[in-house]
């Protein structure tokens, strides 16, 4: 595996930034096991995780007019970090209105031991979370979380924290799971009241 300092990336018009590699679980269908990038990027396994400084070191190399949003996702679980997460949204919404969203594993909580949900608000536009699958069972076959069983409930009460401080929170699978769990994860989200979308496995 070859490590980069790879922070910022193109997806679409997407900027994506890469906090960590560090992650609580180890999805079936993890990007990270198809190569060293993604879309194009050069390697997103990180030397070390990148400081604040790092951070904006890399954003002021590049032209934010590119871009219609700024997504943190990466090769790991971007809440891992989110205290430099909310530093980082600070230092964009000082130079920029671009819309911010956060793709997580929805196990903020779990890895922080706390709930996060409230250091988001006002610094983030969108919570883009990996329901992945309707039951707790089946979520963990997929995710493998180091959390166990208790990790699908702990997603579920983020999800719908997250809706108090955030404009938009979505929930995610892949378009590669069944019919019926596809159909029985979109009536989960209809329960919490988030958006909905299934996105291409790749
Ligand atoms: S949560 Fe994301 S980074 Fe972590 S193993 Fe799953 S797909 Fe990979």
């Amino acid at each position: 595996m070859e490590k980069k300092m790879t922070i910022l990336y193109e997806v679409g018009e997407g900027l994506y930034v890469n906090l960590t590699n560090k992650c609580p679980c180890a999805c079936t269908f993890c990007i990270r096991e198809e190569g060293d990038g993604a879309y194009g990027s050069d390697s997103l396994w990180l030397q070390h995780d990148p400081s604040y400084e790092e951070i904006v070191a890399a954003f002021k190399k590049v032209d934010l007019g590119k871009y219609k949003e700024i997504v943190f996702c990466g090769y790991g679980e971007p809440l891992t970090r989110v205290d430099t997460l909310v530093q980082v949204c600070d230092y964009i919404r000082s130079i920029s209105d671009l819309p911010i969203r956060v793709n997580t594993n929805g196990l903020g909580d779990l890895i922080h031991g706390k709930g996060i949900e409230p250091l988001l608000q006002g610094k983030v536009d969108v919570v883009s979370i990996s329901l992945n699958a309707p039951n707790a069972e089946d979520y963990v076959k997929v995710t493998r979380p180091k959390f166990g069983l208790p990790s699908f409930d702990a997603m579920i009460h983020f999800a719908s924290e997250c809706k108090k401080y955030v404009p938009k929170v979505v929930f995610t699978v892949v378009d590669c799971i069944p019919q019926e769990q596809i159909e029985a994860s979109r009536k989960i989200a209809e329960e919490v009241g988030v958006s909905f979308r299934i996105r291409e496995f790749i």
